[in-house]
């Protein structure tokens, strides 16, 4: 009677961390907009490589159960004078059998795209053509069309590599990939919007990466400052959906849970990303799988400059 009083009570609990709450977040100050002389011929495609399905009430607190989302699984093709990047890399070649490396519970019905590699040789471009592709983080769905990318270099910091190198299971796809030659970068630069350390790729603050962890001890944010003084960051999986950022609404517990996610951290990132597009409404915040994001960046051959 007490093991079902205690289940039904956990039960009552979990179900209840899929209702919508409000989200109190800290108020923290962003400073000053970084500067950044991107250079003209610089411009921003999104390659979209396929979606998955999941209910709404599994991305944030408040979502529908009765509503599917496609989530994106989508590159973005930085290209630059002194090197073409990829953040993120979608759905590969390959992902049939990268799936298959998921335990069966986290497998949802999925839809294949055109891969990346696929997508850059209708632009003309090879894999050569990139200097490097920017994983948002480690999880196959950001990952799995790395292994197309022969002979890329992957950029990591060195948080990265640690959790690569571990024997984490978010990390067992990308490490599994034969031939990745991966390239260290440090967070060298000083603070950026409120993140306490920056990596500035290409020296002209077009291309700045910031420490996210929270979601994973990986996680990074992109923010990519285009010719027209248009800014984007790139979230990875922050949060799942706008929703996440807008509302603002945090991941349901028992998905947090099940990710493993550091609350806090991500509790202090999007309050970053709210408080730093607040102040500056020339930035546009896209997490990796929101779809309806994604409309404000061109899918190629068509560009954002
Ligand atoms: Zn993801």
């Amino acid at each position: 009677m007490v093991l079902i009083a205690c289940m039904a009570a956990a039960f009552v609990v979990a179900w209840q961390s899929f209702a919508p709450a409000a989200l109190k977040l800290d108020d923290p100050d962003v400073g000053m907009l970084p500067p950044a002389s991107p250079p003209a011929s610089m411009s921003i495609s999104s390659l979209p490589t396929g979606t998955y399905e999941t209910m709404a009430a599994l991305t944030f607190r408040g979502g529908a159960w009765s509503e599917t989302r496609h989530l994106a699984m989508t590159a973005v093709l930085i290209r630059h004078p002194k090197g073409n990047l990829l953040v993120d890399a979608g759905a590969g070649t390959h992902v049939d059998a990268h799936v298959l490396t998921l335990p069966a519970m986290q497998r949802t019905p999925y839809r294949r795209g055109t891969p990346a590699i696929a997508q850059l040789a209708a632009l003309g471009m090879k894999a050569s053509d990139l200097a490097g592709v920017i994983p948002t983080h480690s999880h196959w769905d950001h990952i799995s069309g790395v292994q197309d990318l022969q002979n890329v270099p992957v950029l990591i910091s060195d948080q990265a590599k640690r959790f690569i190198a571990s024997d984490a299971e978010d990390s067992k796809l990308l490490r599994s990939f034969p031939n990745i030659q991966f390239k260290e970068y440090a967070f060298d630069g000083g603070p950026y919007l409120g993140f306490p350390r920056s990596h500035d790729v290409w020296g002209d603050g077009s291309v700045v990466i910031v420490p996210a962890p929270g979601h994973t001890p990986d996680s990074v944010v992109v923010f990519i400052t285009l010719p027209s003084a248009k800014r984007f960051a790139l979230l990875g999986d922050l949060v799942f959906q706008m929703e996440g950022i807008d509302r603002p609404a945090e991941k349901p517990w028992m998905m947090r849970r099940l990710i493993g996610e550091q609350d806090s951290e991500v509790r202090h990132n999007i309050a970053l990303i709210r408080a730093a597009r607040e102040k500056y409404p020339q930035i546009t915040a896209i997490p990796a799988h929101d779809g309806r994001a994604f409309d404000a960046i061109p899918v190629a051959p068509f560009a954002l400059q």
